[in-house]
């Protein structure tokens, strides 16, 4: 089958290129994951997301995917953690793989071919490094073994720096076994009470960047397609790993296309775990749902910071109630019985069917143009638009014409929406009872402005047509809700009790 054009943004290049895997076809895909010492962080999540949004959309346009995701289970704040805790290393690890994959599971994300663990990869892993060392790259001082940047040409080629600017930048530890303050662990001999592994250089573990190198190139070859991180991993992580290969596998490049999402502030100041300004991914899905996180976190391009603001989630709300909304009219739609053929009906829900045609292809376009989800989104608004104001009108209510056009809508939001972002497959009902709940909860139970709006209006026109019983009902209706009205000349007010 021919896959259409994809352009992807490559930070290697500084451009967008046009995607040409190694093989026709088959794509290989390739995410850093977190490091499993405590629960995943709402910004370790938007990484998950992409990288499952690059997933989904690559298999939607036609390829073979053989996607790699990692859990780091070996590293010092692991260690520290089960010191704290008075346990093992793998414990901790094992614990906390469990609790990620819950919050993955309620963020909806699809199981990649392959998740993989540094621990079960350690022949891996040493049989790289020994090439390493071979191919004059690598050398060993006292049971450590380091990467010698200065024998490797291409250092600085993903961050754009070259190796005497890295040096002046770079916070590097000091230690006096390196040639050089840029070299960097490939492995390291385990101190006491460390978790070990046996090797030709003594007992010892990895250094943290040598696990992606021996991983993709056990799972997906020695070279790979589209190797995707969060932009914090750009330099050291990913400078490392692309010298590791190149130098074990001796073929280059590792990696066609680097991708890297952004990251997400709170209060526009980076979230991380060492400022302490984090929101656990946890906690968000505890109070509002996988669905919210998924719109908040992919409805923003990948490559541009989201603010972890009130505006956004508000934002959020505001999409999903719009899209479920007209999802459960469609639904409505959809169930009528006994419709009434009707020529004019028949031409405009013809015609939106014909536009939820196009507006499938936009989606796809949309996302082969470097995964442009904001586009996607205003693509679907664009036909709920369309399709309320078909439907507001009473003539084109029941009629055979009505059930295509509601059916084309709930099967792009079912069929392409949901399968390219996770959002839109819900049943309308639950989904707006959800989004209602979460409203409350944010006003503190408090009735929302536009819903007292709302009632306003309706009261407004009950006391028109003098149905002044109904008009009562909802002043003590607003009442009850802590709402209290004012009737003036000028209209009416009303203020929270
Ligand atoms: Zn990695």
């Amino acid at each position: 089958m021919s896959i259409r054009p994809i352009r992807l943004t490559n930070t290697l290049t500084g451009k967008k290129e046009l995607l040409e895997t190694l093989e026709s076809g088959k794509l290989s895909l390739y995410s850093c994951g977190p490091t499993v010492y405590n629960l995943i962080h709402i910004g370790n999540l938007r990484a998950a997301l992409v990288a499952d949004l690059f997933f989904r959309f690559f298999r939607k346009a036609g390829f073979q995917v053989t996607f790699v995701r990692n859990y780091t289970d070996v590293d010092d704040k692991i260690i520290n953690r089960a010191r704290q805790e008075g346990v093992s290393s793998e414990e901790v690890s094992k614990k906390y793989i469990l609790e990620v994959e819950k919050d993955y599971a309620v963020a909806g994300l699809l199981e990649p071919t392959h998740k993989t663990t540094v621990t079960t990869h350690m022949a891996e892993i040493i049989t790289m490094i020994e090439k390493i060392i071979a191919n004059g790259r690598g050398y060993v001082v006292d049971g450590e073994v380091f990467f010698s940047v200065k024998d490797f040409p291409g250092y600085g080629k993903l961050s754009h720096r070259n190796i005497d600017e890295l040096e002046v930048g770079a916070r590097v530890e000091v230690n006096e076994k390196k040639r050089n303050p840029l070299d960097f662990s490939l492995w390291k001999p385990a101190k006491p009470g460390e978790p070990f592994w046996e090797s030709p250089w003594g007992r010892g573990r990895p250094g943290w960047h040598i696990e992606c190198s021996a991983m993709a190139s056990k799972w997906l070859g020695e070279r790979i397609d589209v190797h995707h991180g969060g932009e914090d991993l750009v330099f050291p992580h990913h400078e490392n790993e692309i010298a590791q290969s190149e130098s074990a596998c001796q073929k280059a490049p590792f990696v066609k296309y680097w991708l890297h999402s952004a990251f997400l502030t709170l209060s526009k100041e980076k979230m991380s775990k060492s400022l302490g300004n984090v929101f656990l991914a946890r906690d968000f899905l505890t109070q509002y749902s996988g669905e919210i996180a998924r719109y908040l976190l992919l409805s923003v391009h990948y490559r541009s910071v989201i603010d972890f603001s009130d505006e956004a989630i508000e934002n959020t709300l505001t999409g999903l109630q719009r899209i479920y909304d007209a999802k459960l009219r469609a639904k409505a739609l959809s169930q009528i019985k006994r419709a009434v053929p009707d020529i004019r009906a028949e031409s405009l829900w013809g015609e939106f069917v014909a536009e939820s045609e196009k507006t499938r292809e936009q989606l796809m376009d949309a996302m082969a143009n470097d995964f442009g989800t904001p586009e996607v989104l205003s693509a679907v608004f664009q036909l709920i638009r369309e399709f309320n104001r078909i439907s507001a009108e009473p003539l084109t209510q029941a009629t055979p014409a009505a059930v295509l056009g509601a059916q084309a809508l709930i099967s792009l939001l079912e069929n392409d929406l949901a399968e390219l972002m996770g959002i839109g497959r819900l049943d309308p009902e639950k989904a707006l009872a959800d989004i209602s709940r979460v409203k409350s909860a944010r006003t503190g139970g408090k009735i929302l402005p536009e819903q007292i709006e709302a009632l306003i209006a309706e009261r407004k026109a009950a006391r028109t047509s003098k149905n002044f019983q109904r008009a009562d009902e909802i002043r003590t209706e607003l009442l009850e809700k802590g709402v209290e009205i004012k009737d003036s000349p000028t209209g009416t007010t009303w203020e929270y009790r």
